[in-house]
């Protein structure tokens, strides 16, 4: 069993993770990077060629330009091509595909353990583990069989397809919309008497309410899903119950945060969405010497107001903590993020 130190260890190479290793570069900071997958990983399981809703100048990281050949918003490709591209600009070690299986605090430091049977030991510690780790459950019999999809995957799977999706927002409209074009035969079923206008980007709005309209997409409002079973689906409403045939069905209903090593370090987690606790100015947690970075700031989100997009300040607040300067104003809410 092989034993590392290292000043600063960072756990977590999405986006925001990589943006603090470039500024620890920079820096001089001596730190190790893990990652539990590869890097991006979250941004890994989107479906090919899904287009970022943030504008490119705001999900660019560490400095370097993200522009696309066809001046339109990064689709998932390019930004992944972009973060190995940042990584390997910078020359960024990142020791991928080794989850941390265990933190102990270690004096003022911490001792955190890999899978690979390694040790680490270091002074300070940086979570930027993200907040989107599971899909959220519905909680109903049948949900695991291998035809329900927790991850939307090629729309080409879903050809000629009956398919049922749950939700009503950007998930389930995006899906929906892109399965429909696909050829898919799409039924939604939303828990809600309307689908959220304002909640739902205004792109996506006209032709989702149009194709519901027109009858090319299915909608059961007010409905939940009781059961799954090989081939359809059990809806209930207020006053009845009834099946709808289904070859796929597509839960798009939000994420949770796994908190299992705030949990095992003892970070104050607090609120519904269970976030960490943390000194804003710092993003130093309720331990002293752990910092939080990146979207793992929001916990387990119901109404997302943490994206890539409003963290980038997250890394000039830790770096100015490490190294006793000081960071830019901070906020007293989270700014409004563009998308
Ligand atoms: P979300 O905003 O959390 O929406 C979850 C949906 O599922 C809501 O309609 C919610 O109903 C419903 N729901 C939650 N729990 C449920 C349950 N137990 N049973 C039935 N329905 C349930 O998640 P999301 O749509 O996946 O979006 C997550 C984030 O990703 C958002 O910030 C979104 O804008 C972003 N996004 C980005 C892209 C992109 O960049 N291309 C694409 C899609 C999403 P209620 O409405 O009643 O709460």
């Amino acid at each position: 069993m092989s034993l590392l130190t290292t000043d600063v260890a960072v756990i977590g190479a999405g986006p925001i993770g990589i943006e603090l290793a470039a500024a620890l570069k920079r820096a001089k900071i001596d730190y190790l990077q893990f990652d539990a997958k590869q890097i991006g990983y979250t941004i890994s399981w989107f479906p090919p060629l899904t287009r970022f809703f943030s504008s490119n100048e705001r999900i660019a990281i560490a400095g370097v330009p993200l522009m696309t050949f066809d001046q339109l918003k990064a689709t998932r490709e390019e930004y992944l091509a972009y973060l190995r591209q940042v990584v390997t600009l910078y020359d960024l070690r990142v020791n991928t595909f080794e989850p941390i299986t265990d933190i102990r605090r270690d004096g003022d430091g911490f001792k955190l353990a890999t899978k690979k049977g390694r040790t680490v030991k270091c002074r300070r510690l940086v979570l930027a583990t993200g907040g989107t780790d599971r899909p959220r459950k519905l909680g109903v019999p049948g949900e695991d069989l291998p035809h329900v999809h927790q991850y939307f995957q090629d729309p080409h799977e879903y050809f000629r397809q009956n398919v049922l999706i749950v939700g009503g927002k950007n998930s389930a409209v995006e899906t929906a919309l892109r399965c429909t074009h696909a050829g898919a035969n799409v039924t939604i079923s939303y828990r809600q008497d309307k689908l959220p206008e304002k909640s739902i980007k205004y792109w996506l709005r006209p032709e989702i309410n149009g194709f519901i309209a027109d009858g090319r997409i299915k909608a059961y409002f007010n409905s939940h899903v009781t059961a799954i079973s090989p081939s359809g689906v059990t809806l209930r409403t207020d006053d009845k119950s009834f099946d709808v045939p289904a070859d796929f069905v597509l839960p798009m209903i939000g994420y949770e945060q796994d908190t299992t090593l705030f949990k095992k370090v003892g970070i104050e987690l607090a609120g519904d969405c269970q976030a960490p606790v943390l000194n804003e100015a710092t993003m130093e947690s309720s331990i002293k010497n752990l910092y939080i970075a990146g979207t793992s700031v929001g916990g387990t989100q119901d109404k997302f107001h943490v994206f890539i997009e409003n963290c980038h300040v997250h890394v000039e607040r830790i770096i100015a903590a490490l190294t006793g300067g000081r960071a830019k104003e901070v906020p007293t809410e989270f700014e409004e993020p563009e998308s």
